[in-house]
């Protein structure tokens, strides 16, 4: 039997801005509706994880939208389009550079990735984080659903430091836990770096969903969940990637084509 995989998408910001990383929320507009007229439904965290291990459930038209870090201009331009299309998605939040008090938000002015990881580097952070009240907002809407990316975002300078990693892990989930009342599951590895031994860290800590950066398929493997990092490229662009990548077969030919 050939199952269906689930093509899981890749985000980082949603801005009016010409950067790295980067979907303008005109396209992302575009993507979305794309993805509404062609009758894919946008999973949740929850429904995903279900359907990565029950492969013989229907699956067929599913995909996941995630997004790393955790950037303000999520809640500022990509929360609003998701809502109103009533669309899903996850959103992986590294916990530290979350500020726990009120930041107006008029004067945000979108600059581009690397720019925006010096501030969330420094005493400004908040100007380009989200805060918890905005993850908050978010999830009680129904629209993002607030998961793990580690505390530090330093999680690829502690390989071989296990008890670090162990560290770094356990704080992230005991914020969510206080912040958002609720046991985080998910979890994406920043930079996508990982080894087996650290796949067995996150699985004691009680992860039971690990995304990477890698492309591919994902039929029935919650520890190593393929992702399609989006380009800032119209509904044209991300209907093909859906196709390809929602076949187990159609992949296959296309990475060995590729490389
Ligand atoms: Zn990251």
């Amino acid at each position: 039997m050939i199952f269906n995989s689930i093509p899981v998408l890749m985000y980082h910001h949603v801005m009016p801005c010409e950067s790295d990383l980067n979907v303008t929320p005109q396209i992302f507009e575009e993507q979305l509706r794309g993805l509404k007229t062609k009758g894919w439904k946008t999973l949740t965290a929850d429904e995903f994880l279900y359907l990565i291990t029950n492969p013989y459930q229907n699956r067929k038209k599913c995909v996941l939208l995630t997004f790393d870090d955790g950037f303000v201009d999520n809640f500022l331009y990509a929360y609003p389009i998701l809502r109103k299309y009533k669309m899903n998605a996850v959103l992986f939040v590294a916990t530290d550079f979350i500020a726990d008090f009120e930041v107006k938000r008029d004067t945000f002015k979108p600059v581009p990735h690397r720019e925006i990881w010096r501030i969330a580097f420094s005493e400004r952070k908040h100007e380009v984080m989200c805060t918890w009240n905005e993850l908050k907002e978010m999830q009680e809407e129904g629209v993002f659903d607030i998961q793990s990316h580690g505390h530090s975002h330093k999680i690829p300078d502690f390989i071989n430091q296990n008890y670090l990693i162990e560290k770094d892990l356990r704080t992230c989930k005991e914020l969510i836990k206080r912040n958002l009342h609720k046991e985080s599951l998910h979890f994406s590895w920043p930079k996508g770096v990982y080894t087996e031994e650290t796949i067995q860290i996150v699985k004691k800590i009680g992860f039971k969903a690990l995304y990477t950066t890698q492309r591919g398929v994902n039929i029935n493997d919650p520890f190593r969940i393929k992702r399609i990092a989006v380009k800032d490229k119209g509904s044209g662009w991300l209907k093909k990637k859906l196709i390809i990548y929602s076949s187990s077969l159609l992949s296959k030919i296309y990475s060995k084509i590729r490389f």
